[in-house]
């Protein structure tokens, strides 16, 4: 029995429908909840924080609780721009190629630091704060098709999957939200599962999306990006996209008139 009770169930959550899913439905499946995580990069759409206050009045109203925001000491721009780069490895590689030893670049898909970094590593940090208190069963938002999502974990709790378990589709965690009152922000804007605007992983289509509902925002990118140019040059680490670059992409959608 105390063991039982020494055991805190917490759920670690994004913004995206997959979550929003996973908690409603844990609710109404009388699953318990002892805490609910979301680690906030700082750089996600207006949208997505207003969807999160609605979720977190919510989960008050029907389990007291709200949602635990955790962040990264540092921004995403310092993390982009500024943080030292420490790998021996990579200062050398660096020095040869005459990049600055300071700052990620923008995340590719060998080295997507901002999930790993910003969001796994807060989250991990903070459940091993947990366990020094009691266990913990961490419970993830991957659905059947995201087994290729799983990667490793820094604590040492026991991880479950319910929506595994479940083994619903997209469709229907989608429609479970919008019946459930929560029509979601999603739209030809955040179709994709990256909730960040100054993502580099979102569909074209998205970001040409993004571009007309989000003009300041679209703005700051552009100028994150300029910046991003002018201390890494053409390297690899400096390019928002690989083809070709953001300012190209912004132009062609203004020429196009597109969409
Ligand atoms: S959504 Fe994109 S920018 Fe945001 S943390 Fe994930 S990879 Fe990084």
């Amino acid at each position: 029995m105390s063991e039982i009770q020494n055991t805190r169930h917490v759920v670690s959550i994004t913004t995206g429908r997959h979550s929003t899913y996973l908690l409603l439905r844990m609710v109404e499946e009388n699953m318990p909840i002892d805490a609910v995580l979301f680690a906030d990069t700082g750089m996600e759409f207006p949208e997505a924080y207003k969807h999160l206050e609605c979720l977190d009045e919510w989960l008050f109203r029907e389990r007291g609780i709200h949602i635990t925001r955790l962040q990264h000491p540092h921004s995403f721009e310092y993390l982009l721009l500024e943080t030292p780069i420490h790998s021996q490895y990579q200062r050398a590689k660096r020095k040869r190629l005459g990049i600055p030893p300071v700052g990620n670049g923008w995340p590719r898909s060998r080295k997507r630091w901002c999930c790993t970094e910003m969001v796994d590593h807060v989250i991990d940090q903070e459940i091993c704060r947990m366990e020094q208190e009691s266990s913990v069963i961490h419970y993830l938002p991957l659905a059947s098709n995201d087994v290729h999502r799983i990667t490793p974990r820094q604590h040492h709790s026991e991880i479950r999957y319910p929506f595994m378990e479940w083994n619903d589709d997209c469709q229907i965690s989608r429609l479970f939200c919008w019946v459930n009152g929560f029509p979601l922000y999603y739209n030809l804007t955040y179709e994709s599962r990256c909730p960040c605007w100054c993502c580099p992983f979102r569909l074209r289509t998205e970001q040409a999306f993004f571009r007309k509902s989000h003009p300041d925002l679209w703005k700051r990118l552009l100028e994150l990006d300029q910046r991003v140019k002018d201390q890494f040059g053409d390297q690899w680490i400096g390019r928002f996209w690989k083809e070709y670059s953001l300012e190209e992409f912004s132009k062609w959608l203004e020429e196009t008139n597109y969409p």
